[in-house]
């Protein structure tokens, strides 16, 4: 049997060539970095539970009509989806101030935003991800003007979807990332979310008790970190309640 061809190694997933031109395997990693890598750890069932719940959010967008690069999930840790050009941006959307924001600009964590704020930061590990303007996207060619407004699009229409899918569940949106990556399809591109969703990309906080159930517990040393994404799992109706029967969402009020 001959080896797969890794594509690339990043902090928390590997690509692996797909078994039909134009697709890749995406591979979830059980390892969990932050500040740029500074901090490492491994935590048991990470990357299942991130494969799982990609999987449902990507399946949850492409029934609302927002491409996306997922085709299917092929096992516990690995997804297939479609090869794209990825834009080397992170674009982040914030609906209530926490993290980063919250420290440039001296506002405290927790306070709701008047509106959604979209912000894009330039992926580079050696530059540590710095944030830029669309002037700075356009004028260094990382995306044009029109990419820049599709990804825009697809950001808000993300953060409409995830934010209903997740109050629905007792889970307040505080922000997130998406990637997004260009498809060739005959003489048009077409931009598409890419890379992952996923607690590990997402602010997620209880609606009732403010408790974090993302990433931040890891990067703040709040408790066990497969604990949080399995009650993210439990709640979308992923992992079973108890047993081996998988529950439907389920509805918190
Ligand atoms: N984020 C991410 N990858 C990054 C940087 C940020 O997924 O490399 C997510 C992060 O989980 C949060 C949102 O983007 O949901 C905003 O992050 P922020 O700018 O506040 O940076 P952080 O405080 O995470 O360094």
């Amino acid at each position: 049997m001959a080896r797969r061809r890794m594509v690339y190694e990043g902090k928390a997933k590997i690509l692996y060539e797909g078994p039909e031109p134009g697709t890749l395997i995406q591979y979830f990693k059980d390892d969990a970095t932050a500040f740029n890598a500074q901090k490492k750890d491994v935590i048991d069932g990470k990357g299942v539970l991130n494969n799982r719940i990609c999987e449902h959010i990507m399946t949850a967008l492409t029934g609302i009509g927002v491409p996306n690069h997922f085709i299917r999930r092929v096992n516990m840790r690995e997804q297939l989806i479609r090869a794209c050009e990825i834009i080397p941006l992170e674009v982040v959307v914030r609906n209530v101030a926490a993290g980063s924001l919250s420290k440039r600009l001296g506002i405290d964590e927790g306070t709701p935003l008047p509106r959604p704020i979209i912000e894009f930061y330039y992926k580079d590990d050696d530059l540590n991800d710095p944030m830029v303007t669309e002037e700075h996207v356009i004028a260094f060619n990382w995306a044009s003007q029109q990419d820049i407004d599709d990804m825009i699009a697809l950001a808000l229409r993300v953060n409409d979807f995830l934010s209903g899918l997740f109050t629905g569940v007792g889970i307040k949106l505080i922000d997130f990332k998406i990637e997004c990556g260009r498809v060739f399809e005959g003489d048009f591109q077409r931009i598409i979310v890419a890379d992952e969703i996923s607690p590990d990309s997402c602010r997620l906080w209880d609606i009732k008790t403010g408790e974090k159930l993302d990433k931040d517990v890891f990067r703040r040393d709040l408790g066990n970190l497969s604990d949080a994404y399995s009650e993210v799992a439990r709640r979308l109706g992923i992992l079973p309640e108890s047993g081996n029967k998988v529950a439907g969402p389920k509805l918190v009020h």
